[in-house]
């Protein structure tokens, strides 16, 4: 593994460093979490900025501003071309640029994860609320946080459901590919976000907790 986080202190030339697409939404929340995690993480905003991650994060926001933006910035074939073959964690609008399709579009999504979604498909008194919800790859139950969220509506054959709200699923998995509907980085609770790079991205993360409040052990080993 290259830049292996071994020793949190190490340096940033030595921490692992995980993208987070920063174009519009809500990139800041999930820097934090990853930095509590004791890997580096980078604003993407550019194709240059796709160099030398390990992995990237899709956040939320607004599906349809991403998709003009992606464009706009010459974002979207280079990202597409890490998302086919890298780790990739899409949460929310994240999720829905990384399905195979969705209404309401200003044009096609990544297609990088076997999955149709509805926009936000919530009726108007719950279009946001919190929900425990089951995901076993966490050990068991987790907070879901969902804002303006997209329902899964189909999941293809090579698709995994790593979380669910009741019967629904609310969280996907299609080999190094991620989706979730909810917010994990608007919780404490980092156990996603480890476990998306730990097991999902194979990433070697400091052992033990980093820190307890956000970010800072990881601000101060620069
Ligand atoms: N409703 C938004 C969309 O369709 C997603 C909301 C979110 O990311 N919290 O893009």
């Amino acid at each position: 593994m290259p830049n292996a986080a071994g020793d949190p202190r190490g340096g940033p030339a030595r921490r692992v460093r995980v993208g987070i697409l920063s174009l519009q939404g809500d990139f800041e929340r999930h820097g934090r979490s990853i930095e509590t995690l004791g890997v580096e993480p980078v604003r993407v905003t550019m194709p240059a900025d796709l160099e030398g991650i390990a992995a990237l994060v899709l956040p939320g926001g607004e599906s349809t501003t991403m998709l003009r933006l992606l464009a706009s910035t010459g974002l979207r074939e280079p990202l597409e071309s890490f998302a086919r073959s890298r780790p990739v964690l899409g949460t929310c609008a994240g999720l829905i640029l990384l399905g195979s399709g969705a209404e309401g579009l200003p044009g096609p999504t990544l297609g990088v994860l076997d999955v149709t979604v509805e926009r936000n498909a919530y009726g108007r008194q719950i279009d946001s609320f919190a929900a425990e919800i089951d995901a076993p790859a966490v050990g068991g139950t987790f907070h879901g946080v969902f804002i303006r969220a997209p329902r899964i509506r189909r999941v293809g054959a090579a698709v995994e459901v790593i979380a669910r709200r009741g019967e629904e699923p609310v969280g996907v998995r299609q080999g190094r590919v991620v989706g979730l509907c909810f917010h994990p980085e608007l919780t404490g609770d980092l156990r996603l976000h480890r476990w998306f790079l730990a097991e999902v991205a194979g990433l070697e993360l400091p052992a033990g907790p980093v820190t307890g409040s956000r970010g800072a052990v990881a601000g101060e080993s620069r």
